[in-house]
């Protein structure tokens, strides 16, 4: 991920070593490369746009710093820029002032909910919490023995929607998802666990359906935190699919899926400047240890690298 973006920028950079003073010229040829890069790693258009021209306008300004040559000015100012697109300060879980946290996840199908249902649960145990999972995905077959082999391994309860179902009815579960969701709370509350998590269906693509039970199932259950899951690698669609999301759920905080493929990286780059949610986890692979808090400081100082 970002390894293309990362070169081109460095290389980009490298050009301006040397130079006693920027000249409005020099400025505009970086910018102009910059903006290339960022275009050819799929970041949004209109992402782009204002990224450039917070940067072209702060290194054409009057932040001389006697401590920096030019070149180290420019990259300081694109760190900058790239930690505020990418949600700016690290943002941690909200947690209920009383009774259990209560985190949803929303997402398109295969963006990779289960799988974080586990690791969040996983790294939530790690520190000394003691979460639950609710299996509210009663679209697609087997999702619900999904979230409980995640669970096993996690080694966290699931309340998945018949208690003592055969097999055969947990792979095809009838139902409501929105009773299902809220019986899962209230069972969390009464075993006094302090966060449940709270896995949704997803679709193939944006759907009216799918997305009114979503929308249902935040206003029966009131989270505290909507996560929005989305695949890295889903390129150019991930901004629609982002603010589809958005306008559907309000999620609260976006979680980077797959951030190990070798995506260009522009979903990254985009989801969270055009919806103005802050990126607060990343996946980084099947394990449920591939995961980790996102740091917008780090990430932007791992691109220019
Ligand atoms: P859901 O439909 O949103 O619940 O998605 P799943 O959790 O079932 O994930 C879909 C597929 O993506 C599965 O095969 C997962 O193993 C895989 N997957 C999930 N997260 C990651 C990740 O961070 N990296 C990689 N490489 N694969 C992942």
């Amino acid at each position: 991920m970002f390894n293309s973006l990362s070169d081109r920028l460095t290389a980009t950079f490298k050009n301006l070593r040397g130079k006693g003073r920027l000249t409005e010229a020099d400025v505009d040829a970086t910018v102009r490369e910059i903006r290339r890069a960022l275009l050819d790693a799929d970041v949004a258009v209109p992402v782009v746009r204002e990224f450039t021209s917070r940067v072209r306008e702060r290194a054409l300004g009057a932040e001389v710093s006697a401590a920096l040559n030019p070149s180290q000015q420019i990259v300081k100012i694109v760190n900058e820029e790239l930690k505020e697109i990418l949600g700016g300060e690290t943002r941690r879980i909200r947690l209920a002032k009383n009774g259990p946290t209560i985190i949803m996840l929303a997402g398109l199908q295969g963006a990779g909910k289960t799988t974080l249902a586990g690791k969040l649960s996983k790294w939530l145990k790690s520190q000394g919490h003691s979460p639950m999972l609710v299996a509210c995905d009663l679209q697609r077959p087997n999702a619900v023995t999904q979230l409980q082999v995640v669970g096993q391994r996690a080694n966290v309860p699931v309340f998945a929607p018949h208690p003592g179902a055969t097999s055969t009815e947990l792979e095809h579960p009838a139902g409501d998802p929105v009773a299902v969701a809220r019986a899962g709370v209230e069972e969390a509350r009464q075993k006094l666990h302090d966060v449940v998590i709270v896995d949704t269906a997803g679709r193939l693509g944006v759907d009216a359906d799918m997305m009114e039970q979503a929308r249902q199932i935040r206003r029966a259950i009131v989270p505290n935190e909507v996560l929005f899951v989305i695949d890295s690698m889903i390129g150019q669609d991930a901004v629609n699919t982002a603010l589809a999301f958005d306008e559907g759920v309000n999620f609260t905080g976006i979680v980077l899926s797959k951030l190990d493929g070798d995506a260009r990286g522009g979903a990254a780059l985009s989801v969270s400047s055009v919806t103005g949610k802050p990126v607060m986890f990343a996946s980084t692979g099947e394990g449920l240890d591939d995961f980790e808090l996102f740091h917008p400081d780090r990430m932007a100082s791992r691109i220019l690298d």
